[in-house]
C-alpha cells in the first residue's frame, strides 16, 4: 500500500517538476564535492528574493533538495554545490552526473535572509556552500557585510576562481576536528555584538548545537536564521 501511495505522489510531483539540462561538471579534487552547471530558461530566477531550493529527481520516486547558486537570470543558468562523499542516493546521482544530461526539477523557496541593515556572519558545512553564495548574490554588501566560514571534512583543493570571487568566504579544514568545534572557534576569534544576523545551514545537529552555543552568550544580540539540511 505504501509503495502504491508513494508512487502515485512520485507521478505528481514529477507532473510539477521541469526539465533542465547539465551544461557543465566539475568535480573537485577529492570528486566527493560536485558542482554541477544547470540551465533552465522557463525558470524566473528574476523573481528569487529569498535562499531557493530546488528539488531534484535523483532516482526512481527519489527526490532531494540542493540550493542553487550563482545564477544568471538572463542565460536561464545557476549552479549547484552537491557533496557527494557519503553513500545515499541523491550522493550517488551526484558522483555519476555528466554534462549533457537531462534533469527534472522544481524550484521553491528554502530560507530567508537577514532583514535588519548590518554585518551577517554566516557559518556552513560543505553541503551549505550553495546556500552562502545564494545569501551573497541576494544580499547588498553595503549594507549587508558578510564574513562567511565553511567547514571542511576533507582537506579539499578548493577551485582557485571561488577563493579570488568570494574572499569574504573562509574555507576551514582542520585535521581530526569535528564541525561544531571548528566552526565555534572560528566564530568565537569575532566580535559577535557587532553582527545583526547570524546564519547557520548544512548538517542539523551541527547547526542546533552552534544556534544553542550562540543563544547562551550574552553579547549576541544577532537575529540567528538556522537552517538544517540533512542528520
Ligand atoms: C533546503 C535544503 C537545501 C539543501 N541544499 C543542499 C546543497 O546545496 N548541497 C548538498 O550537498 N545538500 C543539500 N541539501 C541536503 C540534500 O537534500 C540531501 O539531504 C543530502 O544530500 C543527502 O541526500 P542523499 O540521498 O545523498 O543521502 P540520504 O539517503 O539522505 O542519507 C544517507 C546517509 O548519508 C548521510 N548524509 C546525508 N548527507 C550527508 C552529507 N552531506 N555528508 C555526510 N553524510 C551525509 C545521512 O546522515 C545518512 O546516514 C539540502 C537540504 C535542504 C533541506
Amino acid at each position: 500500500m505504501a509503495a502504491i501511495l508513494k508512487k502515485a505522489m512520485s507521478g505528481l510531483l514529477d507532473k510539477m517538476l521541469g526539465t533542465a539540462k547539465v551544461i557543465g561538471v566539475n568535480r573537485w579534487e577529492p570528486e566527493t564535492m560536485v558542482e554541477i552547471d544547470v540551465q533552465m530558461p522557463g525558470l524566473n530566477m528574476d523573481k528569487w528574493k529569498t535562499i531557493h531550493r530546488v528539488k531534484c529527481k535523483v532516482g526512481e520516486l527519489e527526490y532531494r533538495d540542493y540550493t542553487p547558486s550563482c545564477w544568471n537570470a538572463e542565460k536561464g543558468t545557476f549552479k549547484l554545490y552537491v557533496e557527494a562523499g557519503h553513500d545515499g542516493v541523491g550522493s550517488r546521482w551526484a558522483q555519476q552526473i555528466q554534462a549533457g544530461d537531462t534533469i527534472l526539477l522544481g524550484s521553491v523557496h528554502a530560507s530567508q535572509i537577514p532583514v535588519k541593515e548590518g554585518k551577517v556572519l554566516c557559518l556552513v558545512d560543505l553541503s551549505a556552500l550553495g546556500h552562502a553564495l545564494s545569501l551573497k548574490q541576494l544580499t547588498d554588501h553595503t549594507k549587508f557585510p558578510l564574513e562567511v566560514g565553511v567547514f571542511l571534512h576533507e582537506s579539499y583543493e578548493i577551485p582557485q576562481v571561488l577563493i579570488n570571487e568570494n574572499p569574504e568566504f573562509e574555507f576551514l579544514y582542520r585535521e581530526n576536528e569535528h564541525n561544531v568545534p571548528v566552526l565555534e572557534k572560528w566564530l568565537m576569534s569575532k566580535k559577535l555584538a557587532n553582527y545583526e544576523s547570524i546564519c547557520i545551514a548544512g548538517n542539523t545537529p551541527m547547526v542546533s548545537q552552534l544556534r544553542k552555543k550562540l543563544k547562551a552568550i550574552p553579547e549576541v544580540g544577532a537575529r540567528i536564521l538556522a537552517q538544517g539540511f540533512w542528520s
